[in-house]
């Protein structure tokens, strides 16, 4: 089988991370692979089992009961948790703070390693998360570092909530995010951070159109002959 070429784009929560691989992925004809979802996913199964986040054994054993899969339904990822499409059921605050607290565990990750690695291998990917340069995907012919500053994540975020019809409040948005990232990033396992060999983006100022072009145009300069 031909070899896969596969982008990584890691970085903190709000980053623009999903909306920017997804158009990438769409002009590449590359898969987008969000790994969020997955983890997300796990952690709504920890929340509806009633599992403290604190719990590490109870969620090692959770984990043997939990299988977690992707399809693609019109081009976008759907996540299945047990058979059970829950992708309409992850994007809430209370399944963000627990996926964050329980992607800390072994046993959580080593769960999505595998499924992850396997969907890099069979197809071009554009695979978002926090570890896919640095632990994923180490060959990753291009890596990306996307970031922005705090204030502008919550902003982005909460002009997403307002369009939902949510009432929101920004500080309280931005706090959440802070702490988020805290989290993933000072971790024991995977932690977020940059890839020594990933290319460093600042979305802060930047439109869609110019962080989608700069990725493609890494992805060029590193071998990328679409
Ligand atoms: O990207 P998203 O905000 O959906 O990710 C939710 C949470 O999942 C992150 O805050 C992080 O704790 C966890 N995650 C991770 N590793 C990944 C992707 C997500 O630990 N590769």
């Amino acid at each position: 089988m031909a070899k896969t070429y596969n982008i990584a784009i890691d970085g903190p929560a709000g980053a623009g991370k999903s909306t920017i691989a997804k158009t990438t992925a769409f002009e590449l004809g590359f898969v987008y692979v969000d790994t969020g979802a997955m983890y997300r996913a796990m952690a709504l199964y920890f929340l509806r089992q009633g599992i403290a986040k604190e719990d590490e054994k109870a969620i090692e054993e959770a984990c043997r009961e939990i299988e977690v899969s992707i399809r693609y339904e019109d081009g976008v990822q759907q996540v299945l948790l047990n058979g059970e499409n829950v992708s309409g059921l992850i994007r809430t605050e209370e399944v963000s703070n627990m996926t964050s607290a329980t992607s800390v565990y072994k046993s959580v990750r080593q769960k999505l390693l595998e499924l992850q690695r396997r969907l890099a291998a069979t197809s071009n990917v554009i695979m978002d998360g926090r570890d896919i340069g640095t632990c994923v995907l180490p060959d990753a012919q291009t890596k990306i570092y996307l970031t922005a500053s705090s204030h502008v994540r919550a902003l982005r975020r909460h002009k997403e909530l307002l369009e939902k019809g949510e009432t929101c409040n920004l500080e309280e948005i931005e706090q959440d995010i802070i702490e988020r990232d805290y989290r993933d990033m000072h971790r024991d396992i995977a932690p977020l951070k940059q890839a020594e060999d990933a290319v460093f983006l600042d979305s802060s100022r930047m439109t869609i159109r110019q962080v989608v072009d700069g990725i493609i145009n890494a992805a060029r300069e590193r071998g990328l002959t679409l």
